[in-house]
């Protein structure tokens, strides 16, 4: 496969100076998906909150913990709902 010119610079440039990630998804609080605007490399927050570059498998986990994280969420603010509703 023939990498373009321009990713092989960025490449380079990113190797040199480092990645310049933005978040790209949040998954959680603690877990995001960060893009880099360089070289478009996706890394992700792992387990133990180091960042990671993106798999497959690491994607598929993101995507689990987002949608319990998404149900939680909806749930607690039907609670605190409920709470301000009560008071
Ligand atoms: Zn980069």
């Amino acid at each position: 496969m023939k990498i373009p010119p321009t990713n092989l610079v960025s490449k380079l440039y990113c190797s040199l100076f480092g990645h310049n990630y933005v978040t790209s998804k949040k998954v959680t609080h603690h877990i995001r998906e960060y893009t880099c605007t360089h070289c478009g490399e996706q890394v992700t927050t792992n387990s133990r909150g180091k960042l990671e570059v993106m798999t497959p498998k690491l994607k598929e986990i993101n995507n689990t913990l987002a949608s319990v994280h998404q149900k939680k969420n909806l749930r607690n603010n039907s609670r605190k709902n409920n709470l301000q509703a009560a008071s």
